[in-house]
């Protein structure tokens, strides 16, 4: 490592990624290019002599960046967002950096000790009770990404119903999940060895804002016991991945805990609103959950990978993820007065990830965030307010974050005369509008189906964005809508 190089280098990429988001929106948002774009602009095979990092870096400018669909940029509205900041990014590089692997105490204190604080802080930051924290009993660990800390989760109710039960029933377990929750529950339960005949999707519907029903979930839970199985695991949603539904903790909780069921509470993109107290009312009922996660890395300004997860009996993980190898035998394990968080997750190796979360909750503070937060929230409602004083377009369902879900609405064709249309046209319509805006490359958002609608959403979050940007997104739209109107009269 010859360290004047380190630090030339260093500071070349950080002036190339200064000049790259300095020029971010003449990029197209979503990538246009075709697949397999990459594989003839580049060599067959590495190269045998080194390459300087000026050539490397005219490359990334030449040849990747135009692969690369600018999540950061301002007008990305796709999905969720994926939020940078100056002290997300700063504390990745120095995590990076250190280049420390903390998979127990012993291989790096300050990992350990840093998360243990965090985790902490940000579970008070969002009301959560104590019994979810160290300092209550509870604790909380960084996984890297909900996925994981789905199959971690399965994995400890698994094992704790099967100390109760015997191993042999495992095929009696049944896991639980709304139509609107995020995949990762049933690839956690493919994973967990959870019969695929036992994975329970529970109906939405409009009436509940497509939030999951209690009534619906106990119907389900009875019929599961009458026919001899083990209800084991439900996950419930604050914010769910197309409507941003949110489930009812307090009932489902309530239902869960009567029948021993495991509960974890998904809150990948909305768990960051809760540090606002005006969305705590969401997490109402979360003292009965067993789990809950968020993704910092979505709408945290902490850049991923960075998924939060507390739980209430940090033993039931730990029961089911640890294992004792001799060479890792230490003094500090055998003394139980530190965590090894190498048995709160699936892998051994871990990165220091509670740098860059130290590093935005410090340099920001609780009053900035809450602050950046309530203007995407002030500026999804604006575009919200846009669509609904238009006749052409119309809000899907209400919104509850910084997400509007909306539609060309049926007004738009029969309202003008122009066709008569099913809710399949309507659909077809919307899904060309969709794609006609994001392949001009000005705004990207994606779409969902919520009830059998295609609903196009406009989700707000990148750190860049402003008024401006929601304004110009507005106008891309309704010009695209117009031609797209106007094509379908002649
Ligand atoms: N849960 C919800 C509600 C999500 O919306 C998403 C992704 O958008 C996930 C889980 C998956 O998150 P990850 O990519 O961290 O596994």
């Amino acid at each position: 490592l010859d360290i004047e190089e380190f630090r030339r280098q260093g500071h070349m990429i950080i002036d190339f990624l200064a000049d790259y988001y300095q020029n971010i929106e003449k990029y197209p948002v979503r990538s246009q290019v075709d697949p397999g774009y990459l594989k003839s602009r580049l060599a067959d095979s590495a190269p045998y002599h080194p390459e300087s990092i000026e050539t490397i870096l005219n490359d990334v400018e030449k040849d990747i960046l135009p692969g690369i669909t600018h999540w950061q940029s301002p007008t990305h509205f796709a999905l969720f967002p994926c939020s940078m900041s100056i002290p997300g990014f700063l504390g990745e590089v120095l995590s990076t950096g250190f280049g420390t692997v903390g998979f127990n105490w012993m291989s790096s204190p300050a990992a350990t000790e840093l998360e243990n604080v965090v985790m902490d802080w940000f579970g008070k930051m969002l009301n959560l009770p104590s019994s979810f924290l160290f300092s209550g009993g509870g604790g909380g660990v960084l996984q890297g990404t909900t996925c994981e800390a789905m199959v971690a989760t399965l994995t400890a109710a698994r094992d704790q119903m099967l100390r109760k039960i015997g191993k042999a029933n495992i095929g009696k377990l049944v896991v639980y999940a709304s139509d609107q929750t995020h995949f990762s529950v049933q690839k956690a339960a493919q994973i967990t060895g959870i019969n695929s005949n036992n994975f329970r999707v529970i109906q939405t519907t409009k009436s509940t804002n497509f939030g999951l029903s209690s009534d619906s979930l106990h119907s389900a839970i009875n019929a599961d016991i009458d026919a001899g199985l083990v209800p084991l695991f439900l996950c419930a949603t604050v914010g769910t991945t197309v409507a941003t539904a949110v489930d009812p903790l307090r009932s489902i909780c309530g239902l869960a805990k009567q029948h021993e069921i495991w509960v974890h509470v998904d809150a990948a993109y909305a768990g960051s609103a809760c540090i606002c107290p005006e969305f705590q009312h969401f997490l109402d009922g979360i003292d009965g959950a067993n789990s809950f996660s968020l993704n910092a890395h979505k709408w945290f300004f902490t850049t991923l990978d960075c998924c939060c997860l507390w739980v209430q009996d940090p033993n039931a993980l730990i029961k089911a993820l640890s294992t004792k190898p001799d060479y890792l035998k230490n003094q500090a394990t055998d003394s139980n007065r530190v965590v090894d968080y190498k048995d709160w997750q699936i892998a051994l190796s871990r990165r220091f990830r509670a740098l860059k979360l130290w590093l935005v909750l410090r340099s920001y503070g609780i009053v900035n965030l809450q602050k950046f937060i309530r203007n995407h929230v002030k500026m999804a409602k604006h575009f919200e307010g846009l669509i609904a004083k238009n006749n052409n377009f119309e809000v899907v369902i209400p919104r509850n974050f910084s997400v509007v879900c909306f539609r060309l609405s049926p007004f738009a064709l029969t309202g003008n005369q122009k066709i008569m249309s099913s809710e399949e046209d309507l659909n077809e319509i919307n899904r060309k509008l969709l794609e006609s805006i994001n392949s001009s490359g000005r705004v990207y958002m994606t779409h969902g189906m919520i009830g059998g609608v295609y609903t196009i959403r406009f989700a707000v979050g990148a750190s860049l964005t402003d008024y401006r940007h929601v304004e110009l997104a507005w106008k891309a739209i309704q010009e695209h809508a117009d031609t797209l109107l106007n094509d379908l009269c002649v």
